[in-house]
């Protein structure tokens, strides 16, 4: 069974030809998946003949809202999907004044064991496909009614460790007679797979890169991600400029600030010196409080944005949205299923 909506046009097309199609149905099949059909009944100017052979030969994924919650604050909604083998995994939408915005999953779970992640609690359970990835944003935009113009691929899981089916999520969701969002409003964040980032810049995409920084030494960043016991911030680094070198976009450095651990003058300091080679931004984001970690957020916030600024680093402060629905990442998830250490 071909999983259609991970399907590329050029791949439809062949699908189209291969059932003695004209070539103009591929385009209609494709709107049709992109617009959120939760049948292909639903497609009605395709013959019925094509329908049925369609269903013989196609899986149409419709992930089904398991729980949605809305903020009372803010109008954040977070959606819990139920895929079609019953995993779950977690989208959210929130308005910005310059748009919608929506974060995406890419994994059910995840690898990399970050300490202070609710994701990656009970480790990677399996890797979204393309087409699933895309649902969050097409049956978001389709259960809310809000069009979206902005996506974060900041949810569940790691996007370069999924890396064939994100790149090929980023297609279909750029392509004119789908979703239509242009790279330059796409953030994909990582955790820093080095050899996947230099494989993403070959592809020179527009998308604004985010590396989850959250410490500028490797004592720290060890502590915190325990992937970085392979690569280290020195080599971190030269790989983000290699980025910006090759792309001539900026990178956004994420920096979740945790009590005591690296919220120090010390390591502001030292991300400032880091900083001074390799063009990029700090994006400063309060700790969500995670149930099952010791770790808290910082209250350091403002004076170590203000020692950065006075280093000339460029920084913001995230704001935080939907703070009453379970925000952080993973953490609905597990508690909807009932998950526990
Ligand atoms: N795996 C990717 C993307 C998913 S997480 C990555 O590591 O970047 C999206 C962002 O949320 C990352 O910067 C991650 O480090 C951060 N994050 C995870 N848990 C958090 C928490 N409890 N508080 C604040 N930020 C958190």
């Amino acid at each position: 069974m071909i999983e259609i909506k991970s399907c590329s046009r050029s791949e439809l097309a062949q699908l189209m030809a291969d059932l003695g199609q004209p070539a103009f149905r591929a385009k209609q099949v494709f709107q049709w998946l992109h617009r959120g059909v939760a049948s292909f009944d639903e497609m009605s100017n395709l013959p019925k003949s094509l329908r049925e052979q369609l269903k013989e030969r196609c899986v149409l994924t419709v992930p089904q809202v398991e729980r949605k919650q809305v903020s009372k604050l803010d109008g954040t909604i977070k959606y819990l999907w139920r895929l079609a083998d019953g995993n779950c995994v977690e989208s959210v939408l929130m308005r910005y004044q310059h748009g919608n915005t929506v974060c995406v999953s890419c994994e059910v779970g995840c690898l990399m064991g970050c300490a202070f992640c609710a994701s990656t609690l009970g480790g990677l359970v399996r890797r979204l496909t393309a087409g699933e990835i895309l649902d969050q944003v097409i049956f978001v935009q389709k259960e809310s009614g809000q069009t979206i113009s902005n996506i974060v691929m900041m949810g569940i899981g790691e996007p370069l460790d999924n890396f064939d089916n994100v790149m090929r999520f980023l297609e279909l969701v750029n392509d004119p007679e789908g979703v239509n969002i242009g790279m330059r409003h796409i953030s994909l964040s990582t955790c820093g797979l080095v050899d996947k980032i230099d494989k993403l810049a070959e592809h020179r995409l527009q998308l604004t890169l985010s590396v989850s920084l959250h410490a500028p030494d490797d004592e720290t960043r060890t502590r915190l991600m325990p992937v970085n016991r392979a690569v280290g911030v020195d080599r971190l680094f030269e790989t983000c400029r290699r980025y910006f070198e090759t792309t001539g976009r900026r990178i956004s450095y994420e920096y979740a600030m945790v009590d005591g651990v690296n919220d120090n003058d010390w390591q502001a300091d030292l991300l400032a010196k880091r900083l001074r080679g390799v063009p990029g931004h700090v994006n400063l984001i309060p700790l969500n409080d995670v149930r099952e970690s010791p770790l808290k957020p910082s209250r350091r916030v403002r004076q170590f944005q203000q020692r950065l600024e006075q280093q000339g680093v460029t920084v913001t402060v995230r704001r935080r949205l939907g703070s009453d629905i379970d925000a952080s990442c993973g953490q609905l998830r597990r508690k909807t299923l009932g998950i526990q250490e």
